[in-house]
Formats: C-alpha cells, structure tokens, sequence
C-alpha cells in the first residue's frame, strides 16, 4: 500500500514524486515507456530556469535521480486501470496491481498520429514521431516531414542536416513515393483515454481540472500538460506536479 501512485514520470510526475517525499509520504511512480516524457527527444532546452542552454536526456536524468534519491519508487510498467477500493485507490497495470491513498494523473501526451491515407500511402516506410531520436537514421536519405507548425519546422530544420532531402508536406497531403522516412509532426492527444469513466474530461479528452489540480474525483489529482490549462511547458508541469502532491497530502491528512 502506497500513499500515492502517480501515473507517469515525465516532469509533472517526477517533480511530484520529490514534492510527496519531502512531506515523507510513500510514492510509487508508474512509467510505461522512459522516464522524462515528451522533453526526452529535445536536444535543447532553454527555458528552464537556472539552466542556459540542457538537452532534454540531461534535464530529465537530474529530476528522475533527484525523486531517486529522495526514496521514490519508479516502476516501468503501464497503467491499464484504476478503480475505487474501500476508500482506497486499485491501480492495475500490464504486470501486477497496487493499491494505494491518492492518485496523481500525470500521463501527458503523446504525438498525433498520421491520417488513415496517408499511413496507407506509407506502407512498410517507417513512421517516426522525433527526429532527434531517429533522425540519424536517414543519413543522406530522402525523407518527408509531414506537418506545418513550428514543432514540424523544428523537424525540418534538423532534419536538413542530415538527410539529401526533406520534403515538408501538410496533414493529408499524399505521402511522396520517394521518402525513404517518414516524420510525423501534426499536435500532440492527451494520454487520458483509460480515465474517461474516472474524472471529467473536455471535448479534447483534457483532464478537467484548475490550478488547484483536483479533478472530478476525490481523491484523484492531475498534473501536467494532460489537464485543461492555457501554457503546456515544462515550467508549468512543475508546477502542477507540486501543487497536485500538496493537494494529494492535505488528502491524505
Ligand atoms: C519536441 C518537444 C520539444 C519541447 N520543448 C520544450 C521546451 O523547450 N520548453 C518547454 O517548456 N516545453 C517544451 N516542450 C513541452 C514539454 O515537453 C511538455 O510540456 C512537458 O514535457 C509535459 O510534461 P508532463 O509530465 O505533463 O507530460 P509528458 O512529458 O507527456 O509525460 C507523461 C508521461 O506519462 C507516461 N504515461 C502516459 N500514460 C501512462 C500510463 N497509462 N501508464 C504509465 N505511464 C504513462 C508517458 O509515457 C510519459 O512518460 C516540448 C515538447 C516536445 C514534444
């Protein structure tokens, strides 16, 4: 039995992991792919204070050990369900499930996938979703960037550094023949499908929920860009993720 589970380790997770140790409550933090969410496939950072210029590994790798060493537990497993227990919270995930006084949504998002037409027209072409972490792959290749705001220029940019060619296409435009990789950069979902019977959700799928993190739910609390709120940065999933864990102690006492 934890005090808190907190589903995620991106930035809002972790800072609320550090945020609940601090006040000596048990943590378990549920992460399904790698610690430090969406910031991991940027390789500059600079507009995290106290730091000029920090790729997204090395400012994720800092606040993953800091929550470490202050005795949070981060597990790397999936979420699949969370169900009310005797006042208590069952969390599920693919291998086991735990039980636990308060829970932290911090799932974030993930990117938007490719149009129904345009995943045909790639066919077996490999379709990555970061060109920092795959990029390197498509060396003096041709590929295309499908998308048009200032994530899929980003892309482009990098990816001209690399490839022979990098076509820049928009949503649903067909998919050029000659791509050898395919980089999707179209908007990001909030990851917040499985708590749709759990807590309010906006016509976005956006948690609902203000500045004070609580959701529909007693008992469960949100942090991070998969909550309804104006500036989704790594600045601000900081601070939801103290808020959340200040709101999930006062819970539990
Ligand atoms: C390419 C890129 C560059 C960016 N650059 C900047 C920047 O320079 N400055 C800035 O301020 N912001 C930047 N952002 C935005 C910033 O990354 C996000 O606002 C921030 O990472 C949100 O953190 P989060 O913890 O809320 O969510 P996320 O980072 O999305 O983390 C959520 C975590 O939850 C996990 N998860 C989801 N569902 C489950 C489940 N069921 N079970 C277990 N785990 C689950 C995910 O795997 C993920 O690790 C950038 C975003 C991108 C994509």
């Amino acid at each position: 039995m934890y005090d808190v589970i907190i589903v995620g380790a991106g930035i809002a997770g972790l800072t609320a992991a550090i945020y609940l140790r601090r006040a000596e409550k048990s943590v378990l933090v549920l992460e399904k792919k790698i610690q430090g969410g969406q910031i991991v496939g940027s390789f500059s950072v600079e507009n995290w204070p106290g730091e000029q210029s920090i790729s997204g590994t090395d400012l994720t790798e800092k606040i993953y050990y800091q929550a470490n060493n202050l005795g949070a537990e981060i597990k790397f497993e999936e979420v699949t369900e969370i169900k009310e227990k005797s006042q208590n919270f069952q969390v599920k995930t693919d291998e086991t499930e735990y039980t636990c006084g308060a829970v932290i949504i911090a799932a974030g998002a993930e990117p938007r996938k490719l149009s129904k037409k345009q995943t045909e027209d790639a066919g077996s072409r490999p379709i990555s979703y970061c060109a920092i972490c795959d990029g390197a792959l498509y060396k003096n290749k041709i590929v295309v960037v499908v998308g048009s705001g200032k994530t899929a220029d980003h892309e482009v940019r990098y990816l001209e550094n690399i490839a022979s060619k990098v076509y820049q296409i928009h949503h649903d435009d067909p998919i050029p023949k000659d791509a050898e990789g395919i980089f999707a950069a179209i908007g990001h979902v909030p990851t917040t499908q499985i708590f749709k019977d759990l807590v309010d959700l906006d016509e976005k799928g956006y948690i609902i929920a203000d500045e004070n993190c609580t959701t529909s739910h007693s008992g469960i609390f949100v942090a991070g860009d998969c909550r309804t709120k104006n500036i989704r940065q790594l600045v601000t999933a900081a601070s939801d993720g103290a808020v959340a864990a200040e709101a999930a102690i006062k819970y539990l006492d």
